[in-house]
């Protein structure tokens, strides 16, 4: 396999060297740091007053956990080090409260994070000569601009087409020879539904790869993509509040995501008690930003659950690969009184060859008893032959369902074209039960 970098040295570091690194891009972070009113407050209650104080890496763990509410609670100003007329872009995530979150990035930050963007990018194999058609939202959503930047540092020729209209999307990609794709799973996967709508087929159009990501999927969902559309689709993980996408992201290898620790700090904390958990082992996703010293952010955590591989990756690049990501902490559904996650419905449900492209699930009350509704949409072929064929598929999903989630869903089966589509993060998981 030919593999390509696009900055060897410090891709294929060894340890000690990317922790030195680490270790003064921290120190430089927590003098950033100590100039926003958050760290002002937070920094000194744990003996840290200079960046002096941090003498090795192990000082990361006196740093306090940050979240997202406390990027709400300190909304607009109290993360920013410095003054606005430094600040050339910022980005903003809403949220489902409301409450919006701000990054600030300087010029220097644009530029080191737009250098990771194309590192991610390259370890694809992507490169010069392609053609990368963006349907990331563009604005205030880091999807858009942040990849947009990265193509364009490595020189691909680039479509911002941004989401949504997907007639024109097929358009830009036959007009264009568009070979790869920044997209959302769930739109990637619609998309190829409405093809022939369009009179088009897959032959029609010159697609070698898709980076898919800003929302979680399953292996048998990647596998789906890349079979509909005989492709290589590789796995993207960002999030706004480490600048977006390109924190992780997968090498040619597609054996998960190589997280660039140089620029980040990995940690996987136990979400209840905070403490670490070994490699290997699930649990919530805690990053430190190394590269953005307009609005420096540290032990974030993400709400992302996910594991630490330990085993080499062949490509050679030496920074740990984490896991896809598993889930949210905050996404088990609880019905009547079991743990599900969506994802473990989705991994069943995909690799169901009669199962189309879109799928949701409801839960609601009946009576007392939560009631788990899986909604999945079956390809039109399906509709076509006996209706005992149905009944069939619909207790074969329940009873594939039940044997991995412990209950068994209420199935649905539609048409294509019937459940909502999403065109930027899909929303998989409606709970009309009410909260308490
Ligand atoms: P945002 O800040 O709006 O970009 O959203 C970031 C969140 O999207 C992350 O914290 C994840 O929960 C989710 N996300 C992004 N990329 C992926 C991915 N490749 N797989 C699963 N979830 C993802
Ligand atoms: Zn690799």
């Amino acid at each position: 396999m030919e593999i390509h970098y696009w900055n060897k040295e410090i891709e294929t570091a060894d340890r000690k060297t990317i922790q030195a690194v680490q270790l003064q891009r921290l120190k430089a972070m927590v003098a950033s740091a100590l100039h926003t009113p958050f760290y002002k407050r937070k920094l000194p209650t744990v003996g840290i007053n200079s960046p002096d104080d941090i003498k090795s890496l192990d000082d990361l763990k006196k740093i306090p956990l940050a979240s997202k509410e406390d990027l709400r609670q300190n909304y607009p100003k109290g993360f920013l080090a410095v003054d606005t007329s430094e600040v050339v872009r910022i980005h903003t995530s809403s949220g489902t409260t409301g409450i919006p979150t701000v990054i600030y990035l300087s010029a220097a930050d644009l530029d080191a994070a737009t250098d990771i963007m194309a590192r991610s990018i390259v370890a694809t194999g992507a490169t010069r000569g392609d053609v990368l058609q963006n349907m990331m939202s563009y604005g205030l959503f880091t999807g858009g601009l942040c990849m947009h930047y990265g193509a364009e540092r490595v020189g691909l020729m680039v479509i911002p087409a941004a989401g949504g209209n997907t007639k024109r999307q097929i358009q830009l990609m036959k007009d264009f020879g568009t070979t790869v794709l920044h997209i959302t799973p769930s739109y990637l996967l619609h998309i190829h539904s409405t093809l022939g709508e369009f009179g088009t087929s897959v032959k029609d159009l010159s697609l070698k790869k898709a980076f898919i990501g800003a929302e979680p999927h399953s292996e048998n969902t990647r596998k789906k993509i890349e079979e509909l559309y005989g492709i290589d689709a590789y796995n993207s993980y960002g999030l706004s509040e480490m600048n977006g996408p390109g924190v992780a992201f997968e090498c040619v290898y597609k054996n998960d995501l190589h997280l660039w620790e140089d620029a980040y700090i990995l940690e996987v904390i136990d979400p209840k008690t905070g403490d670490p958990v070994p490699d290997g082992q699930e649990g919530e996703v805690v990053l430190t930003n190394l590269i953005r010293h307009a609005m420096p952010l540290m032990r974030y955590r993400t709400r992302d659950r996910a594991f630490v591989h330990t085993d080499p990756c062949p490509c050679g690049r030496t920074h740990r690969r984490i896991s896809r990501i598993l889930g949210r902490t905050d996404d088990m559904l609880i019905i009547n009184g079991v743990n599900i996650f969506p994802s473990q419905i989705e991994e069943v449900i995909m690799k169901i060859p009669e199962v189309g492209t879109n799928y949701q699930i409801y839960v609601e009350k009946q009576g007392s008893l939560d009631k788990l509704i899986v909604k999945v949409e079956l390809y039109s072929k399906m509709f076509l032959g006996e209706a005992k064929q149905i009944d069939k598929l619909k207790a074969k999903i329940s009873d594939e369902l039940r044997a991995s989630i412990t209950i068994k869903p209420v199935i649905e089966l539609h048409e294509p074209g019937v459940l909502p589509v999403f065109e930027g993060k899909a929303v998989r998981v409606v709970d009309k039960r009410e909260k308490l």
